[in-house]
């Protein structure tokens, strides 16, 4: 069976938000009451004993840090953007990695979060409302419509972390209590949708002119949703000039080893690392902005 019991023994990870408040001071404010340190690899983001509640924590409240996986705080830190980029968040809400990506740009440049659904777009804004950020421009409409061409032709770097099965989060992985007709078929049917649409988008953030580096994600452990998706657009990749690069080549559990330069892709492991991610960057040769091409 696919389940495991969640390791209680992983840590708590809170990500600081250095548009409000700055690592040392945050390291000074929770070690007054918890133990805490710094992760070491994701700047920004400090570790705390497991089951630390910190929910009503005032610099939870106040937006000061935000509750964050150490998996979903990879990935804006992945994508690395700099200050004064203009930058896409294709699939945004909540906003987790949005705001993360606002902090990551000093407040600087500009960051396009779209997001389709309406309810969700209102938290999307809830988020960013927390986090201070000013310079993020909510988009409430459909990812794979937005004109490659168009106004939004000069974005330099794409964030998609399409909607998907969410296979490597705890709550998924107790699916296997539910009774099995539930499951199975309608779950077949339910990945192959969810990768068709990976798919698409993947490829559409291909397509933006001035796109120098994407990051796809998921918090998935499929292969279809994950390796597949990628192995899929490889050769749209290349006859557009981009490349995968080794996002935390320190990073030991890489993508399954179905295609070559499968090793380029990251995983995290839904048991020891609490949650199963995903995420693999693609990067334009040849370009400034990508010390790994
Ligand atoms: N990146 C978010 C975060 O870290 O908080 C989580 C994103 S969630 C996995 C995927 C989101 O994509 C959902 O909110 C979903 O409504 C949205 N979505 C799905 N299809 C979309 C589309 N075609 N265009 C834009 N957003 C879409």
């Amino acid at each position: 069976a696919l389940y495991q019991p969640p390791d209680i023994t992983r840590p708590c990870y809170v990500r600081v938000n250095t548009l409000k408040l700055d690592v040392d001071s945050a390291l000074h404010e929770l070690g007054k009451q918890f133990k805490v340190q710094k992760d070491g690899m994701i700047p920004h983001l400090l570790m705390l004993p497991p089951h630390t509640d910190l929910h009503n924590h005032s610099l939870v409240l106040n937006g000061s840090i935000f509750v964050q996986g150490k998996a979903s705080s990879m990935v804006a830190a992945v994508l690395d953007p700099k200050p004064g980029w203009e930058v896409l968040d294709a699939c945004s809400a909540p906003g987790n990695k949005t705001v993360h990506l606002a902090a990551l740009m000093k407040g600087k440049g500009k960051i396009i979060a779209c997001e389709l659904n309406k309810d969700r777009a209102k938290r999307l804004e809830d988020t960013i409302r927390l986090s201070g950020a000013t310079n993020i421009e909510v988009m409430h409409g459909d990812f794979l419509k937005i004109d490659p061409k168009g106004p939004f032709s000069k974005v330099s770097a794409i964030l998609l972390d399409p909607s998907c099965s969410g296979s490597g989060t705890a709550s998924q992985r107790l699916d296997h209590l539910l009774p099995s007709h539930t499951t199975d078929v309608v779950d077949t049917q339910r990945l192959n949708k969810l990768a068709a649409f990976q798919k698409k988008a993947l490829a559409h953030a291909l397509s933006f002119p001035a796109v120098e580096r994407i990051v796809y994600s998921t918090c998935s452990i499929n292969q279809i949703e994950n390796e597949d998706v990628v192995n899929s657009v490889l050769p749209l990749a290349t006859s557009n000039g981009f490349q995968l690069a080794t996002p935390f080549p320190q990073w030991q559990l890489r993508g399954l080893p179905v295609f070559e330069g499968s090793e380029h892709l990251l995983r995290t492991d839904p048991v020891k690392d609490k949650e199963g991610f995903f995420i693999a960057l693609f990067v334009k040769k040849g370009s400034v902005k990508n010390p790994e091409a």
